[in-house]
C-alpha cells in the first residue's frame, strides 16, 4: 500500500509525493514512538486486563471471560491491541508482555477461586511469537501451577497462522494438552485455512470470527458460512463460540443454528476488573 500510495504520488506531481512521504515517515514516526514507550510500559504500571463475558446463549449464563490487553499512555491515552500488539511481535516484546498477560490472568482466577468463582473459564490470547518460544508450555504450566488453578478452567487462544509449521505447532500442543489447558482457533476461518488441518491437532474449541457473524444480516449470504462452520465444528467435536455478536438477529441465528456459545457487544462489551467482578459475583448470588 505504501508502495501503491507513493506510484499515486509520484503520478500526481511533486508536491503530492512529499505530502505522502511526510505521512509515510509521520506513521513510521510514531511506530517508533510506541515501541519505545511499550518497552516501559509494563514497569510504569501502564497495562491492564480488561474482561469479555463469554455466554451460553441458551441459558444467558456467564461461561467464561477473555482477558484482553490494555494499554493506558499517560500521553497517547488507550492505545488499541491492533495497532500495539503488532508492535510487540515484531520486536519480540510480546514475550515479557505475552508473560505479564498469563501471570495477571493467573492471579485473577485465583483471586475469584476465593471470593468462591470457580466454574468461570478464563480465556488467555497467545501470539505466535510467544508461542513458539523456547519453553512456552512449560513456563506456563508452571505459571498455573504456582498459582494452583486447574488447567481445565483455562482455554489458550491462538491464530491458525500461528500454525503454520505444523510439526513443531503439535509438539507445543501436546505438551500444552498434557498440562490440561484447552486450546481454541481464535478468529476462525478468517486467515490462512486448511479444513484439513483441524483433524490433527488436538483442540477444543474453534472461534468463529466475527466477520461470518457479521455476514448472517448479509442478504445474499444469510449467514451460510456459519452454519457450515458450527456443523463442520461440532461434527468433529469441538465446542464452537461465535464472537463479535452485535445484534439481536444473530443471536437469534446462531441459536437456532446450534451455536449455544457467545461473545460480543450484544451482550457486553470487554470491562475492567471490577465491573466483570460484580457481574460474576452477582451470578454466584442467584445459586
Ligand atoms: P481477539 O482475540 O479476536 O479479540 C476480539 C476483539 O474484538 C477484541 O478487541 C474485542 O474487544 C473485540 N470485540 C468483542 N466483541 C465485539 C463486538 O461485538 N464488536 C466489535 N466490533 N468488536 C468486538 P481488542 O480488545 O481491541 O483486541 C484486538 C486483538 O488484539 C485481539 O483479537 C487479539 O488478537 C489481540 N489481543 C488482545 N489482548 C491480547 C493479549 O493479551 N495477548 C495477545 N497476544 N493478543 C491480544
Ligand atoms: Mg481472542
Ligand atoms: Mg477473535
Ligand atoms: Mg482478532
Amino acid at each position: 500500500n505504501a508502495d501503491a500510495a507513493m506510484y499515486l504520488a509520484k503520478e500526481n506531481g511533486k508536491n503530492n509525493y512529499q505530502f505522502y512521504s511526510h505521512a509515510l515517515e509521520e506513521s513510521g514516526a510514531r511506530k517508533m514512538m510506541l515501541e519505545m514507550e511499550l518497552r516501559k510500559a509494563i514497569k510504569k504500571q501502564e497495562l491492564s486486563l480488561y474482561y469479555q463475558p463469554q455466554f451460553n446463549i441458551l441459558t444467558g449464563e456467564i461461561f467464561g471471560v477473555e482477558a484482553l490487553l490494555r494499554w493506558n499512555h499517560p500521553k497517547f491515552g488507550f492505545v488499541s491491541p491492533a495497532e500495539f500488539i503488532p508492535i510487540a511481535e515484531e520486536t519480540n516484546l510480546i514475550v515479557p508482555i505475552g508473560d505479564w498477560v498469563i501471570k495477571q490472568a493467573a492471579q485473577q482466577m485465583r483471586a475469584w477461586n476465593k471470593q468462591g468463582i470457580n466454574n468461570i473459564k478464563m480465556s488467555i490470547n497467545i501470539s505466535a511469537r510467544q508461542f513458539h518460544c523456547s519453553d512456552f508450555a512449560e513456563i506456563i504450566g508452571e505459571h498455573v501451577d504456582k498459582y494452583g488453578l486447574n488447567t481445565k478452567m483455562i482455554e489458550l487462544e491462538i491464530t491458525e497462522s500461528t500454525l503454520q509449521n505444523m510439526d513443531l505447532s503439535l509438539e507445543i500442543l501436546h505438551k500444552l494438552k498434557a498440562y490440561g489447558f484447552n486450546i481454541s482457533i481464535d478468529d476462525f476461518g478468517k486467515g490462512y485455512s486448511s479444513l484439513s488441518y483441524l483433524k490433527h491437532l488436538p483442540i477444543d474449541t474453534i472461534k468463529i470470527d466475527k466477520t461470518f457473524v457479521d455476514d448472517i444480516t448479509d442478504p445474499v449470504h444469510k449467514g451460510s458460512l456459519v452454519k457450515a462452520i458450527i456443523d463442520m465444528g461440532h461434527n468433529m467435536n469441538f465446542s464452537v463460540i461465535a464472537e463479535g455478536i452485535e445484534q439481536k438477529e444473530q443471536l437469534e441465528f446462531l441459536k437456532q443454528n446450534n451455536c449455544v456459545l457467545g461473545q460480543g457487544f450484544y451482550y457486553s462489551k470487554p470491562l475492567p476488573k471490577e465491573d466483570i467482578e460484580k457481574m460474576l459475583l452477582e451470578q454466584l448470588e442467584k445459586h
